[in-house]
């Protein structure tokens, strides 16, 4: 089997990354602290944060090789929440960035992507949950483990989120490909540090934002993520 890496599905953000023209962030921010005005979510954890209409989350990578599942949430209308799958259908593509629209499962933009220095994102895998870890992580023998799904739960359930409605997460700087026979490969993300994805949102949201748990995901280390949001009337949120 002849594996052509990330170009079976055709992502075109492979080459625009690897050709370096992906506008980089000038971040301040490293692998010891985050840059001033910016927050971090330690390795494995998770926040939720509140978006108003306009408002821009900016999600960096301070370390590199780091994914960010990301889930949108109405705050007006708990019962809608983001759908990988409408913005597949609608996007036409299984992919985002820059100018990608992200829809809920009434049909709604929840916000625009208006940034983004990778270009190398999922839209198919759910957030890792522990039964990720006891199924696909035998050599962790059913220990409890710390997860995307649980840290979204832990972020999202205090603002009334029901967890069995959290579904297919945006799995920011994730990269997951097919090879000719369909099946599935995850690589460590493309990410240098410093590397920026943004959305501006179009509704009131809650959003979950996690440092993925899943070491297979992350090259072995999982590590911080930071973040910031840009208010509509230029305040720093
Ligand atoms: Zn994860």
């Amino acid at each position: 089997m002849r594996l052509v890496r990330g170009l079976t599905m055709g992502n075109p953000g492979y080459a625009r990354h690897r050709a370096g023209l992906t506008p980089r962030l000038e971040y301040a921010g490293g692998p010891a602290a985050p840059a001033p005005g910016w927050t971090r979510i330690a390795p494995q954890h998770g926040v939720a944060v509140e978006l108003g209409v306009g408002d821009r989350l900016s999600i960096v990578d301070p370390c590199g090789e780091q994914v960010s599942d990301l889930y949108l949430v109405s705050a007006a209308e708990l019962r809608e929440q983001f759908s990988a799958g409408r913005t597949i259908d609608y996007g036409n593509s299984l992919y985002v960035s820059v100018g990608s629209m992200l829809f809920s499962n009434r049909s709604h933009v929840m916000a625009e992507v208006v940034a983004d220095s990778v270009g190398v994102h999922d839209l198919t895998l759910t957030p890792c949950s522990q039964d990720t870890f006891d199924l696909l992580y035998p050599e962790f023998e059913g220990a409890a483990h710390r997860s995307c799904f649980g840290n979204l739960c832990e972020a999202l359930v205090p603002h009334g989120v029901d967890p069995d409605r959290i579904g297919t997460t945006l799995n920011i700087f994730m990269d997951v490909w097919t090879d000719e026979s369909g099946e599935l490969h995850i690589d460590p993300p493309p990410t240098r540090p410093g590397d920026v994805f943004r959305i501006s949102a179009h509704l009131p949201l809650i959003a979950g934002i996690t440092a993925c748990s899943a070491e297979k995901s992350n090259n072995g280390h999982c590590t911080p993520i930071d973040w910031r949001i840009d208010r509509a009337d230029g305040t720093l949120g």
